[in-house]
């Protein structure tokens, strides 16, 4: 079985963002850039099932620009067999790459495309359902468990308060939430080795896509600076000042 492993190109996480002056996004310039964190758990479930021996081959694919090459260089070091890029420097919104992904999907045949639960630039938590939409596809959403069975897969899901298992029929999506795994780090021979592995370079184009953005962004804003505290004398003042001032009690 081949596994399909989508892995976005974003802002590191440890970076500290700044919006631009004008409002108009996020500064991007010289800011190191790194694969979307979920994404590196998704290339680490889809190894841990190939050394299983429940998948034979798997595919890194990134829609972005050129850079988005090292995100599959990243992937391809931790394990990935090979990689797709389709080149755009447009700014890829969800829909565009489920598209492109539904493509891609119906020349691959996977059995299963694992994604993250969400970039953390965009935070938008949509492009695996918009996927198995497409596709018709069951999905396992924010798994925490994934269990490969024969012609089905167990997802263990995050939902608010516990978790929940689905039995899902194969061909399937999962998206992966923080706690399926701890990704590995690339080793220098492996990052050496993935030099060496093939690329493959198409366009949107080449899928039929249009990938002009629907939305519009409005404005971005810096989040309020956080107030500086208080010392409280003792609990009774504590307990005033939470039900007076911070209205939280
Ligand atoms: P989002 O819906 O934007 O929060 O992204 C969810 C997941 O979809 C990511 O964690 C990736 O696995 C995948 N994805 C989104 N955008 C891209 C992209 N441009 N290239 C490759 N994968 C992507």
């Amino acid at each position: 079985m081949k596994i399909l492993v989508p892995v976005k190109r974003v802002i590191d996480y440890n970076v500290k963002v700044r919006v631009k002056a004008d409002g108009s996004g996020v500064d991007l310039a010289n800011v190191k850039m790194s694969m979307n964190p979920f994404d590196e758990i998704a290339v680490e479930e889809a190894i841990r099932l190939r050394e299983a021996g429940k998948a034979e081959e798997i595919i890194v694919v990134s829609v972005g620009p050129q850079q988005a090459q090292e995100t599959l260089r990243t992937g391809l070091a931790m394990g990935a067999d090979r990689g797709i890029l389709v080149k755009t420097d447009a700014t890829t919104e969800p829909l565009a790459v489920a598209k492109i992904l539904k493509k891609m999907v119906e020349d691959e045949q996977p059995g299963l495309v694992i994604l993250g639960k969400q970039a953390i630039d965009d935070d938008c938590n949509q492009t695996g359902q918009m996927l198995a939409a497409l596709l018709g596809w069951s999905q396992g959403t924010f798994a925490s468990k994934v269990d490969l069975g024969e012609g089905t897969v167990d997802v263990t899901r995050e939902v608010d308060g516990g978790l929940q298992t689905v039995k899902l029929k194969l061909p399937a999506i999962v998206t992966t939430d923080l706690r399926l795994n701890e990704p590995r780090y690339a080793s220098l021979p492996n990052i050496m080795k993935a030099k060496k592995k093939p690329i493959d370079e198409k366009s949107p184009e080449d899928y039929g896509v249009d990938v002009a953005p629907r939305l519009e962004v409005l404005k971005t804003v810096e989040p309020p600076a956080r107030q500086a505290g208080v010392k409280v004398a003792d609990v009774a003042e504590l307990v005033s000042k939470l039900k007076n001032e911070a209205g939280v009690l």
